[in-house]
């Protein structure tokens, strides 16, 4: 038992918070190194992290498939040369070594002296994908979320709401760490609405005088529906002060009278990119990541400024490597240079969509998501939506499903000016139903998934 580490002694807490300031003195420190610091840094943590990697088989295979090793890194461009992977990689490495998979760079036998956790992603259909952090991996992941929660408005020592689901998805478990271990933050663990009935959430939110619901956008949008409905003004009586929450910007400002920055995270990483004040673009935490954006069919690295695939490397992990996983979100990279804030952090564009949805429809390419931009702009047509691709003899057709809050005698109207207005922009005909509020929502997953479900590929069916 000689080896037996509790999680507080299986982390040097001063070199965690060398290597990656927390808030608020990230900003201060990290937040605005100029970019010789930020160029030496990455590429010092990059050699390192290769040498990790290479030691995990998944990737050890790989690489020396590629003809290529840890001691290959002489820059940043090098990093090009190591071979990508997507989720199907993954699936397969699951297949072949049930259940863990081989891209773990840990494993649970030595959960005595690594203590750890398991986090899920995936799941509704075929096998969920694991990932196991070690305890500094949770630590740093959680000092990431604590920057980007604190960014976008929450200040240490404040009352928050956490309405995500604690599940065995990572998202939920993550912010409760930020909050608690590095802000301070006192958390409400409501869970979602099937948790914590709506009407309930509300009156904690005033009674505790929450400064934040971490939550969708949608669900707070429909949380604040629901506060009027109980004769509460969603500005005054809730008295948010900070929205960490991902959805319709202007309606979710309009809403609160709050500023909402866009963000950008996924389960295996945690956050990896803030918007500032300033605007234009993400700063992306480089002293933990390097973001490339590459061509979604051939994988080649493309240009600043040209959209395409995020393949992500993060270079702050002890356990299982994240080494150039091509995540198939849609992303460009901004030109390099200083924002008006002050960093000097490389910017990339909001979520833009998902590169493995898309569907060619006679000849032009289209994203699910840009059709749903599109519709939900339409007089009549609420915010959800919900696309299907489907197969009519050897021809792809898309239809397009929203919500409409007018009577149903009005359906076909809506539905005709959605499907023309589809037209015009995309310059192929595309199929719009209208259905009442709230008809989408076992489609979405509305209520009961982190991020809402807005398409199907239903051709091979
Ligand atoms: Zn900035």
């Amino acid at each position: 038992m000689s080896d037996f580490r509790r999680p507080h002694e299986a982390v040097d807490y001063r070199a965690l918070t060398t290597r990656l300031p927390p808030p608020p003195e990230y900003l201060s420190s990290a937040y605005l190194d100029d970019p010789e610091t930020i160029a030496a840094k990455q590429l010092d943590r990059l050699r390192a992290r290769a040498r990790t990697a290479y030691e995990v088989p998944f990737f050890r295979r790989r690489w020396d498939a590629a003809g290529v090793g840890p001691d290959d890194i002489d820059s940043i461009e090098d990093l090009h040369r190591f071979p990508a992977y997507t989720v199907d990689d993954i699936r397969q490495s699951i297949e072949a070594h049930p259940p863990y998979g081989d891209y773990q760079g840990v494993t649970v036998d030595q959960a005595l002296e690594q203590p750890m956790r398991v986090y899920m992603s995936g799941g509704t259909t075929g096998a969920s994908r694991p990932t196991l952090y070690t305890a500094w991996d949770r630590e740093a992941g959680a000092i990431l979320m604590a920057r980007a929660l604190h960014m976008q408005g929450i200040q240490p020592g404040d009352v928050v709401i956490n309405a995500w689901a604690y599940s065995t998805h990572n998202g939920a478990h993550a912010m409760d760490e930020a909050l608690y271990r590095w802000l301070n933050c006192v958390v409400l663990t409501t869970g979602t609405g099937n948790v914590t009935p709506t009407r309930k959430q509300i009156e904690l939110a005033v009674q505790y005088r929450a400064k934040a619901i971490l939550t969708t956008g949608d669900y707070l949008l429909h949380l604040a529906d629901t506060a009027r409905e109980m004769g509460l003004d969603p500005k005054t009586d809730l008295q948010l002060t900070a929205l960490p929450n991902i959805g319709d910007k202007q309606r979710l400002h309009d809403t609160f009278g709050l500023p909402v920055y866009d963000s950008y995270g996924f389960h295996e990483v945690q956050w990896v990119a803030i918007e500032c004040p300033a605007g234009g673009g993400m700063h992306i935490f480089e002293d933990a990541f390097v973001v490339q954006i590459v061509d979604v069919e051939t994988g080649e690295p493309l240009p600043d400024g040209e959209q395409g695939a995020i393949c992500i490397t993060e270079i702050y992990k002890t356990g299982s490597p994240q080494f150039r996983y091509n995540i198939m979100d849609l992303s460009t990279l901004l030109p390099a240079g200083q924002c008006a804030c002050g960093s000097w952090l490389r910017k990339m564009a909001p979520f833009a969509g998902r590169g493995d949805n898309m569907v060619k429809l006679r000849g032009v390419n289209i994203w699910p998501e840009a059709l749903g931009e599109i519709v939900t702009g339409v007089d009549g047509v609420t915010d959800d939506y919900f696309v299907r691709a489907t197969r009519e003899g050897n021809r792809d057709e898309m239809t397009v499903l929203v919500a409409s809050d007018r009577p149903p005698a009005e359906f076909e109207t809506v539905a005709a000016a959605a499907a023309e207005r589809l037209h015009q922009v995309v310059g192929v005909r595309i199929g719009v139903e209208v259905v009442a509020p709230g008809a989408l929502d076992s489609l979405t997953g509305f209520g009961t998934v982190a991020k809402l479900v807005r398409f199907e590929d239903a051709r091979d069916r």
